[in-house]
């Protein structure tokens, strides 16, 4: 067992709760700011605390926003037809780094798993039927990363949908399968969307 001052293991336990970071990294980072000047360590800190105080989500497609509405909402210049819903803000991200895509958005905020008792309740679907019938969107392009849940949600949503009579596409394969849009390199998630088919 290795013996650490309990502040230190305190912020290395802290660490360790991050996605990517095992027991090794979680050390050497403790190690690194225990080292480094106290501004910086504040510094840190601070902007990990203003994430969660300033940052919200957009009220019409559950994007990060830090005004009222996120910045492709407030954008005059997108093009309100088209839709693309994604499961996560990262993957919003994603889709725009392409510079394929000038429409809007619909953050889901997760996906259906029913090995993980997640169900479509936990979605922002109702939210996205609720734009839909507004009849301002001609094209829905789900983007849900190209898993069997992902698949899963696709589905679900265009069973959801469908009554609207509005046209749904599905971005095509071409990516890997299992994989996640925040992963895909841009050409590829270029191509998915040019090369997206009706459902
Ligand atoms: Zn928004």
């Amino acid at each position: 067992m290795v013996y650490y001052a309990p502040t230190l293991s305190r912020l290395i336990g802290e660490l360790l709760k991050l996605p990517g970071i095992g027991p090794k990294t979680a050390q050497r980072l403790a190690f690194y700011l225990l080292k480094v000047s106290k501004e910086d360590v504040f510094a840190l800190s601070q902007a990990i605390v203003d994430v969660k105080e300033k940052l919200k989500f957009c009220p019409v497609c559950f994007n990060i926003a830090e005004e009222e509405l996120c910045a492709i909402c407030r954008d005059p210049g997108r093009d309100s037809s088209t839709l693309c819903v994604v499961e996560e803000a990262n993957d919003l991200l994603a889709v725009e780094k392409t510079r394929e895509f000038k429409g809007l958005y619909h953050v889901l905020g997760g996906i259906i798993s029913p090995l993980e008792g997640r169900g479509p309740e936990r979605l922002n679907a109702k939210e996205l039927l609720h734009r839909l019938e507004r009849g301002t969107v001609k094209e829905v392009i789900l983007a849900t990363n190209p898993t069997a849940e992902g698949e899963a949600t696709a589905m679900y949503l265009s069973r959801l949908l469908k009554p609207l009579g509005v046209k749904m596409t599905r971005i095509a394969r071409g990516l890997p399968m299992g994989g996640d849009l925040e992963y895909a390199d841009e050409v590829t998630l270029a191509k998915a969307l040019e090369g997206r088919r009706e459902i």
